[in-house]
């Protein structure tokens, strides 16, 4: 069978990250044998999510009645019911349900009631708890399947310790120094600081990102933190671009990520705030794209592009623009320009004769026939870039996993 939870978290406490580990220990202690658990990611933009949209589908193998029993009160249990925004919602589904649905989740938008049609249709055992809402997210999470999947490990303290974490820094700059590229985001080594725990006041101590269950246990073995009162590893979509759609400038929808490619349209500007804009054209039209300011270094890049450069961009489309992930150049050719020659007789810069005529000295009448050339180094070379680690949304594939597939 297959558990799926979502929306049992708000932002003064609890993860539904959390309550899934907690779950699965429940399930364990009353003979339910645990095959695998997900945490899937889902659109990014939806307006409800408290932090970053996840939701959890575990598979196990057992009696579904018991299961879904069982996953109801450890909800009713855990689930921050006084939060307005918190809307929980369980799905036990002995049959997997279409892919499709998640595909939609992780890209676009859904509706409570397309979850209530696809868990019905599959005859799914379902419970929503106040709008219920959380039950989009639980149906997608038991929906998804892709073959680019990530792990994280994560490691929990007692919900009622809101405070500080206790976590060495020196040790997980080590467990990113000996691990990285096969786990990433522990710490941002460009911006100096830590990426892999949250500063708000939920469970988790700290998560360690990586390509396998091996990778992301080796990496914790380096970290010294306060004594977890529990760890677990999920299969993820995390790091893996699976919100990305691919489009044109025409048709881009409020809400969704894209893959796009064009040509820069103008020369960047910084902003106040200090983000940097830019317009990005495509056949079919044009759109702003932009780094925030805490993209940091990689606004470097941004201020350096020119127009005429082809670009493929990935990022958000909200409030209609583009907020950037990663960018690859595909072309950024030297920017030649023109200018009049100084004069070859007395070094006063010469005036244009007329369309076609060369040019001519005002002080001396030299005439001289070809202008200055004036070919500007670029400071970019075509290639991927992207965020740092501390500016990455989850979904992001950073790209120490390698070149994303076109
Ligand atoms: P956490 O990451 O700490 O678990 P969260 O950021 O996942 O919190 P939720 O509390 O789960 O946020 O809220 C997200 C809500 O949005 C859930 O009710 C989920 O069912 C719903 N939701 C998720 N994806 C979509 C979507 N594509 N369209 C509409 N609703 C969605």
């Amino acid at each position: 069978m297959l558990i799926g939870i979502d929306d049992t978290d708000s932002p003064a406490g609890m993860c539904t990250t959390y309550l899934g580990a907690v779950l699965i220990h429940q399930l364990k202690e009353a003979g339910i044998s645990v095959t695998a658990q997900r945490l899937i990611r889902l659109n990014p933009n939806v307006i409800y999510k408290t932090r970053g949209n996840a939701a959890i589908c575990i598979e196990a193998e057992g009696d579904a009645d018991e299961a879904f029993r069982i996953a109801a009160a450890c909800i009713e249990e855990l689930a921050e019911f006084d939060e307005e925004k918190t809307n929980p919602g369980l799905v036990v589904s002995e049959k997997k349900l279409p892919v499709s649905f998640y595909r939609q989740a992780v890209t676009e938008f859904c509706t409570i009631e397309e979850a209530e049609s696809i868990c019905m249709a599959a005859g799914a055992r379902v419970r929503k708890w106040k709008n219920g809402r959380g039950i989009i997210g639980a149906t997608a999470a038991i929906a998804a399947e892709q073959a680019d999947m990530t792990w994280e490990l994560l490691t929990y303290r007692d919900p009622a310790d809101k405070g500080e974490r206790s976590v060495e820094t020196d040790s997980l700059f080590r467990a990113e120094e000996e691990t990285f590229p096969h786990t990433w985001d522990t710490v941002d080594i460009q911006n100096n600081c830590i990426v892999c725990f949250p500063h708000t006041p939920d469970p988790v101590i700290f998560g360690i990102r990586g390509e396998s269950p091996e990778w992301v246990k080796k990496a914790r073995g380096y970290v010294c933190s306060q004594k977890p009162v529990m760890e677990v590893i999920y299969h993820t979509n995390q790091g893996t671009d699976a919100h990305l759609l691919k489009g044109a400038i025409a048709s881009l929808v409020d809400g969704c990520s894209y893959r796009l490619t064009g040509v820069v349209a103008d020369t960047p500007v910084t902003g106040r705030g200090g983000h940097v804009s830019f317009l990005l054209r495509d056949p079919s039209g044009v759109v702003r794209c932009m780094a925030y300011e805490p993209t940091k270094g990689f606004r470097d890049i941004i201020r350096s592009l020119a127009p005429g450069d082809e670009i493929l961009i990935c990022g958000s489309y909200k409030n209609e623009s583009i907020n950037l992930e990663k960018i690859r150049i595909i072309t950024c050719p030297e920017i030649v320009r023109q200018r009049p020659p100084l004069c070859p007789t007395c070094g006063k810069r010469m005036k244009s004769d007329g369309v076609d005529k060369g040019w001519k000295c005002r002080r001396c009448k030299t005439r001289a026939e070809e202008p200055e050339i004036i070919r500007e180094p670029r400071m970019v070379s075509p290639g991927w870039y992207e965020v740092p680690s501390s500016a990455r949304r989850h979904l992001a594939r950073p790209l120490c996993r390698g070149i994303p597939p076109e």
